[in-house]
């Protein structure tokens, strides 16, 4: 089923939902599964598995040389949500970059999703290669999320890249995108982003699915913005416990968020990483139940790879 149906249908119930990413490659899969196993719990309707996109690994030739190769280190999404799909009856959204990939690519990617009745897509633009200063669209690829979501709404009217043949078997997939609370690293402001958000909507995103915040007051608002700006699709928030001492540093640098005093004085109290987790847990506890109470569609957790912690916030919330 679709996102938007799911909420639709939840008839102004908050779902739960989460995030996850697919194991490096080679390890496998059943680390996943010992994740997401305690969290069916909680019902959610939808699963979210993200792409990386590739990158280059210096391999040592063993003579003294090093050799550069370009690879992925977590492949897997489409077939990550077609067994958890199978698995656990839940619909699963993989995540599609432009970055990595060209239009033909992810084309096959597309028909792959549809084949395995994979209804709903994140449409995301990827971030620049380590090496890079600058995001760069791979040869014959999508450069911006816009682009991408254009391209699926494309399929969705059963227009292939090369108009060789008229599909009659149309996809017609559900398209979420990303919204920055505290605006995308890149965009000089957020009323510029936000501007490009509305594009994205515009282009046929069904929802935006936002990234992390610590300031409930970011969320609302951001969607108070939003509905300015004429976009009326659901804003789920995402929602990141901390759980190392490094991510006060880690998250502002990396996701160009801010952090509230009050969790940074906090966390610089912590002893060990095992009270950060509890600190973390604690304040997106407070986080959930404020979201909660404002009415989110959807609560949406970014799991990293480790459920004990969502576990906790969950069992306090639904
Ligand atoms: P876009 O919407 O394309 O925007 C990128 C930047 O370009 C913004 O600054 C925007 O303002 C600007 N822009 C847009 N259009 C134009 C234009 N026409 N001209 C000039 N500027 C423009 N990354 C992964 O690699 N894998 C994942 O699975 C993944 N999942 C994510 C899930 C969520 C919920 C979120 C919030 C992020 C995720 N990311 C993921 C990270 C994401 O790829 C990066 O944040 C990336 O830098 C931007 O992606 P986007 O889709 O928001 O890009």
């Amino acid at each position: 089923m679709k996102i938007t149906e799911h909420i639709k249908n939840a008839n102004r119930k908050t779902l739960f939902s989460f995030e996850i990413i697919p194991p490096k490659k080679g390890n496998n899969i059943q680390d996943l599964y010992n994740n997401i196993d305690p969290l069916m719990e909680f019902k959610p309707p939808f699963i979210d598995v993200t792409t990386s996109r590739e990158e280059y690994v210096y391999l040592d030739k063993g003579n003294g040389l090093l050799d550069r190769k370009i690879t992925r280190m977590r492949p897997g999404t489409v077939g990550i949500c077609a067994a958890i799909k199978h698995k656990y009856d839940v619909d699963t959204v993989p995540h599609v970059l432009c970055g990595g990939f060209s239009k033909e690519e992810t084309e096959y990617v597309l028909v792959d999703c549809h084949y395995l009745g994979i209804e709903n897509v994140m449409a995301l633009r990827g971030d620049a290669m380590s090496h890079q200063k600058y995001f760069e669209p791979s040869k014959n690829g999508n450069h911006y999320a816009k682009d991408l979501v254009e391209q699926i709404q494309n399929l969705n009217c059963g227009k292939y890249l090369h108009d060789v043949i008229e599909a009659n078997h149309k996809s017609d997939f559900c398209i979420g995108v990303a919204g920055y609370p505290e605006k995308h690293l890149e965009a000089p402001s957020l009323q510029t982003d936000l501007k490009r958000l509305k594009e994205k909507v515009d282009a046929g995103a069904d929802y935006v699915v936002t990234q992390m915040f610590f300031d409930n007051q970011k969320y609302f608002q951001f969607v108070e913005a939003a509905k300015k700006a004429g976009i009326n699709v659901p804003i789920i928030p995402g929602i990141k416990p901390l759980a190392v001492k490094r991510h006060l540093q880690l998250l502002p640098q990396v996701f160009k968020i801010d952090l509230p005093e009050d969790l940074i004085n906090e966390v610089e109290l912590c002893k060990t990483n095992k009270d950060v987790r509890e600190v973390g847990v604690e304040w997106a506890i407070q986080q959930s139940k404020e979201l909660l109470e404002a009415g989110a569609p959807v609560l949406h957790y970014y799991s990293m790879g480790k459920s004990d912690n969502i576990h906790k916030i969950a069992s306090s919330i639904f």
